[in-house]
């Protein structure tokens, strides 16, 4: 028997960054899955900012960069010819130190985040399967199949289903899975091509009834292929081979394509589902296990690995005795939501990506590459998409640990917004593990009352910095006056305020479980 604090089942990447996670909080783990390693597939290749800007604070940000390409402008194409383009390189500037979208395989990201777990000397349990689980209210004991067909029990006292969308961790704690299956099979190809309209540029190749996305991969030549079959299509997942595949990118496309290699190809069929609840018990799920979407947005693996990044710093806490067992159920309350709004979201864009409705049809194929371009001059436009996209819009407001007094263009529940102070990234000083408390333009006395008042416990666990009311600060925050900010280790705001007084600080974190 092996006994640990949080058993993660699957290692795709939401386990394997949920384990750095629990690395840095140091949280002891065990962390195993059927597969032999990481996957060889290239699936996933859209990285999101909030995703880069998370692996920044573990040192894994510019090493993930260094394994992508990105793609610096949207082309629209009819019948192969250019209709229009769009610069993406500026989209997020000023919003985040990461301000694209990377493109880069699945298999590589995970190789990452693997060698970082072995780096800080821990591994997982490859070839290991788990086949059942009881929880007795006060631990887990699952139940796990080693590839020599021998089983020993893990004792642990959360469970985490990390197992992706046919989750036997789901089903065994009786979670639903609500949604719908999208009509058309998906397919997708990495294929090396050679292609007349440069490589610098996410390509979408319009179709009369749908698209078809060209992703340039890193490496001469190569690309990631995405489109459907029109409804009706034979349904057999595996039974497709790549010709058809080629036939119907040719079909849509109105063009012959060169492709010279085919370096994998998979058809899939798309589902858009979210569980009622992120957890049972002592046992949690994360993922795709906890909601798929469309690939529209390229969201879902980004989003896995924040619920990963949700959860690390909410089990630390309690299993360090640091705040209440209470504390977990926010990570339903926050990450529920959150795949709720996201399920509308990539179902809003595929329907507009894939409809064969006459009108919708006729705005993509015969407005869209024309104004897409304009419309990204507008900074509002700019933000609004970024922030959408690159998930550094999630918010939290409104919700059990977010707390807010005074006007403020941002709310308590938003990400810590991104600025630089005389040239350096603020967040370079929140990195650690650890709440902040961020006095932005208090004084001295401010800083020296506040750090008095607060008990023994809470300041061990915060990082109080005292910073100025710089105009950077004022434009993030749209506040003229000095105010505090309380950052979760998660770096969202937890508590935002004018009053700079440690009597209502004090009150939030007596009203919240945590500190
Ligand atoms: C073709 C394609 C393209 C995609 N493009 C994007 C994109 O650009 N951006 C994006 O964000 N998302 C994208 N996605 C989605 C993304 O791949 C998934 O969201 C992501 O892989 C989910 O990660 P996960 O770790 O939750 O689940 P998975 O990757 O499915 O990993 C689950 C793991 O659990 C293991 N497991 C399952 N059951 C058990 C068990 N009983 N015992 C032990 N181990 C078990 C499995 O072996 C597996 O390794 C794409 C998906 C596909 C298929």
């Amino acid at each position: 028997m092996l006994k640990t604090d949080v058993v993660i089942i699957g290692a795709g990447p939401t386990g394997l960054a949920l384990a750095c996670q629990l690395i840095r909080y140091g949280i002891d783990f065990v962390i195993i899955d059927k597969k032999e390693g990481t996957t060889p597939f290239s699936r996933a290749i859209g990285v999101q900012a909030r995703t880069l800007e998370i692996y920044d604070q573990i040192g894994l940000a510019d090493d993930l960069i260094s394994l992508g390409h990105t793609a610096e402008k949207v082309k629209f194409l009819k019948d192969g010819v250019v209709r229009g383009e769009a610069n993406l390189s500026e989209l997020g500037v000023g919003l985040s130190p990461f301000p694209f979208v990377l493109l880069v395989e699945q298999g590589l990201h995970e190789e990452l985040l693997y060698k970082f777990i072995t780096d800080n000397k821990q591994d997982v349990l490859w070839r290991h399967e788990l086949l059942s689980f009881t929880d007795d209210g006060d631990g887990v004991s699952a139940n796990i199949k080693r590839a020599d067909g021998s089983e020993f029990t893990v004792q642990a006292k959360y469970l985490v289903g990390c197992d992706g969308a046919k989750s036997d961790v789901r089903h065994a704690l009786g979670l639903t899975f609500e949604g719908d299956t999208v009509e058309r099979l998906f397919y997708v190809a990495d294929v090396e091509l050679d292609w007349p309209h440069g490589h610098d540029a996410l390509q979408i190749n319009l179709g009369e009834n749908t698209l078809t996305a060209f992703f340039p991969l890193k490496g001469e030549n190569r690309w990631r292929l995405v489109g459907t079959f029109p409804e009706g299509h034979k349904k057999d997942e595996s039974d497709i081979p790549y010709e058809e595949i080629d036939a119907q990118i040719e079909h849509d496309m109105g063009v012959k394509l060169d492709i010279k290699k085919v370096n994998w190809f998979s058809v899939y069929n798309v589902h858009s589902r979210a569980v009622n609840a992120f957890s049972r018990g002592r046992c949690l799920v994360a993922g795709d296990a906890a909601h798929i979407h469309t690939p529209a947005g390229a969201q879902g693996m980004n989003t896995g690995i924040q619920d990963g990044y949700n959860l690390a710093w909410k089990l630390a806490l309690v299993l360090q005795n640091a705040a209440d067992e209470t504390l977990l159920a926010t990570y339903n309350e926050e990450r529920l939501r959150n795949a709720k709004n996201l399920l509308s979201t990539t179902d809003r864009i595929f329907e507009f990506a894939a409809s064969d409705e006459w009108l919708v049809s006729f705005v993509r194929n015969n407005v869209f590459p024309y104004v897409f371009g304009t419309a990204l001059s507008f900074d509002i436009v700019k933000s609004k998409l970024f922030s959408i996209v690159s998930q550094i819009g999630i918010s939290y407001a409104g919700q059990s640990l977010s707390l807010q007094s005074g006007d403020f263009a941002i709310a308590a529940g938003d990400r810590m917004p991104w600025f630089t102070m005389d040239g350096t990234s603020i967040y370079e000083s929140l990195k650690e593990p650890q709440f902040h408390l961020l006095a932005f333009g208090a004084d001295e006395a401010v800083h020296g009352e506040i750090s008095a008042a607060m008990d023994a416990k809470w300041r061990s666990e915060t990082v109080i910095l005292s910073l100025p009311l710089s105009g950077e600060v004022k434009k993030a925050f749209g506040s003229e006056s000095p105010f505090l900010v309380l950052l979760r280790p998660d770096n969202y705001i937890g508590y935002l305020s004018d009053d700079l007084s440690s009597a209502k600080l004090n009150k939030y974190i007596d009203s919240v479980s945590f500190l």
